[in-house]
């Protein structure tokens, strides 16, 4: 069975604008899977409709594997998922490590505990050694780092990226690529990943859904026969 199934959703704002229109769309467990399209065709609003951040104005998204978790408006609605925003919005206060513990102090996992989970997971995004670095003394994309380490720390089934390498100079972007794909292929969660880059959509994914211009269509729906892993 799929993870998520989107139904025929459509999602306008209340400003007029048809962001979604009728999309279709199921999600298999173990993907990783891309939602490719230029600027402004509804990617992030999808997205954000799959992590239950905003309902759609009709059609319906569901978890067929959750019970209770279904259709839910506010938050996450106990969906087992991990968000990652393109601005890896960290708390500046708050170390590596400390920021990366969050989720799991909110679900009231023991402090000892907490840490050993949140250390083993930056080390996963390679940055062990970092642990006591605050954000203003990270480069961006260790910074991104850390918030996909925050993202993951619950071991959710579904890791959703919205343009999370956007911001960050091709270099660096190119290395997370490589490390991301690796993080996912050593901890098969299920990935989206949100973007605009043709390339990262080909690099990255065993699947691309292409969305148009506008409004908010979905144009095509790719399989990628990549070949993983890439290098043994
Ligand atoms: P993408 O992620 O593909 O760049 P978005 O989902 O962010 O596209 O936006 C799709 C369309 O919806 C755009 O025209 C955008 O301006 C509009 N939009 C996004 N968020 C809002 C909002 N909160 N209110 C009104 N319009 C919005
Ligand atoms: P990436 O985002 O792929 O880690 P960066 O270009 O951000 O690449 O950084 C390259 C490397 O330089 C990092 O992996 C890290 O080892 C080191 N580095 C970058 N910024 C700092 C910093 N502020 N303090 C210590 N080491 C740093």
């Amino acid at each position: 069975i799929p993870l998520v199934t989107v139904r025929h959703v459509s999602k306008r704002f209340a400003n007029g604008t048809l962001a979604v229109r009728d999309v279709d769309l199921e999600l298999g467990a173990g993907q990783f899977i891309s939602l490719l399209g230029p600027s402004g065709c509804g990617k992030s609003t999808l997205l954000r409709m799959i992590a239950g951040l905003g309902a759609p104005t009709s059609g319906t998204i569901s978890w067929p594997g959750e019970q209770g978790a279904d259709q839910g408006t506010a938050g996450h609605g106990g969906r087992d998922l991990g968000f990652v925003f393109q601005d890896p919005t960290l708390m500046p206060w708050a170390n590596a490590l400390a920021n990366v513990m969050l989720p799991l102090k909110l679900k009231g996992v023991p402090r000892a505990e907490a840490e050993a989970r949140a250390a083993e997971m930056l080390a996963l995004v390679g940055l062990k050694g970092f642990e006591k670095s605050y954000p203003r003394e990270l480069s961006g994309g260790m910074k991104m780092r850390v918030s996909i380490a925050r993202a993951l720390v619950m071991r959710p089934k579904i890791l959703l990226m919205d343009e999370p390498f956007a911001a960050l100079d091709e270099i660096t972007r190119h290395r997370l690529n490589d490390d991301l794909l690796e993080l996912w292929w050593r901890e098969r969660f299920t990935a989206v990943f949100v973007t605009h880059s043709v390339f990262e959509s080909v690099y990255l994914s065993q699947r691309i859904v292409v969305m148009a211009a506008r409004p908010g269509r979905v144009m095509a729906d790719l399989s990628v026969e990549a070949d993983y892993p890439r290098d043994e």
